[in-house]
């Protein structure tokens, strides 16, 4: 077995994040198995696709014959899944994709992960890394946090296909002693972020003079993690996290969708005033809610911090300013995505 990782995934915001965070501060050899879905951006992956360590191949985590292949090929110590349907209103409006990617995805990666394990008996050597939302834990009040004990209540097509995702995760640890690890990670922001997301999308508007549109009264209550500290999180539930846990991960920044939209136009204010003098914030538009929009979701990361010993290097604050900076800087990368 090599110094050597799979991540599904790769091409899109999280998994992006991840690759650039292990070739450039660990050792491990990454391969990016990415199918190039619309959120698919190799242009992402520039700073380290020349990198001797990294190899990327153009494949659906569903096609059981090409994933079977890898597996038997480069012989990973890991696999870090992140490959998958990932916009909430897309699921509302055709659900079919993320069904067959998130679910039957996941179990064909199952399938090759523990076929590879059972025949090179490597139960105490591989880690299945599914990297899932807190999402899967429903909706809170304007109370309470999610913790890895609260119980399953999905109430999106995405975040059910997710959930359903999970199980299968559970159940091939439990029946087939697959070495599994799950972690539930809240609302990522930061570079690369694909701009139907609301705060690129945010910043995209207001830097076209386009409507920002906001969901309902803008009250919904999410909490943020920069995707750096979320990578940071992943690499360290590889080298130290426990075969057959879940671990939460949050950023302790929860905002309502107001006050994110408000913050990033206050930022714009500053760093790039409009010719009209005129804040960014009158461009705010509000639009009809979505439907069964979760109210709140907030995670308890206490495991985490005190069993692995993460802790994020990002406030709202520094996270939200760094991440207008480089939209500001990066509007050719913009410009790249295959936005429809
Ligand atoms: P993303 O949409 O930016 O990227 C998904 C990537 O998966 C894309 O590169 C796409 O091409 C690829 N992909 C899609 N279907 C595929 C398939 N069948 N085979 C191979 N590749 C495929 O998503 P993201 O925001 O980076 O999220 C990554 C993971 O993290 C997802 O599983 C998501 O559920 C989870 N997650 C995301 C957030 C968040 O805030 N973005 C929070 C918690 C958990």
């Amino acid at each position: 077995m090599n110094n050597l990782i799979f991540v599904t995934g790769g091409a899109g915001f999280i998994g992006s994040a991840l690759i650039r965070e292990i070739i450039k501060n660990h050792n491990y050899e990454v391969i990016n198995i990415d199918k190039l879905t619309y959120a698919g951006n190799l242009q992402s992956l520039k700073e380290v696709e020349q990198n001797s360590r990294y190899k990327f191949f153009q494949y659906d985590i569903a096609d059981k014959q090409n994933i079977r292949e890898l597996f038997l090929k480069y012989q990973p110590c890991a696999i870090f899944n992140l490959a998958a349907e990932s916009h909430v209103d897309r699921s509302i409006m055709a659900a079919h994709e993320f069904i067959q990617t998130n679910i039957v995805g996941t179990f064909t990666l199952l399938e090759c992960a523990r076929e590879y394990v059972e025949s090179l008996n490597l139960h105490n050597k591989f880690k299945f890394i599914h990297i899932s939302t807190d999402e899967v834990y429903g909706s809170l009040g304007e109370s309470g946090y999610f913790n890895e004990n609260t119980a399953y209540d999905p109430r999106s097509p995405y975040s059910s296909s997710k959930a359903s995702s999970d199980l299968l995760v559970k159940a091939w640890y439990h029946t087939y002693k697959l070495p599994t690890i799950i972690t539930n990670c809240t609302n990522n922001y930061g570079p690369y972020h694909f701009p139907e997301k609301l705060i690129p999308l945010t910043i995209n508007c207001a830097l076209k003079s386009k409507k920002i549109p906001l969901y309902g009264s803008g009250k919904n209550i999410r909490d943020w993690l920069f995707v750096e500290d979320h990578a940071r999180a992943l690499v360290l539930v590889l080298n130290k996290g426990q075969v057959g846990q879940s671990y939460c991960i949050g950023g302790q920044n929860e905002k309502t969708n107001l006050q994110v939209v408000t913050t990033i136009c206050n930022i714009l204010d500053e760093l790039n005033p409009r010719v009209d003098g005129t804040s960014y914030s009158s461009l705010i538009e509000y639009v009809t809610d979505r439907k069964g929009h979760d109210f709140r979701y907030a995670i308890d990361a206490s495991k985490i911090i005190q069993q692995l010993g993460w802790q994020p290097q990002f406030n709202f604050n520094s996270g939200i300013t760094a991440t207008v900076k480089w939209y500001l800087a990066n509007q050719d990368w913009v410009d790249s995505c295959h936005i429809n």
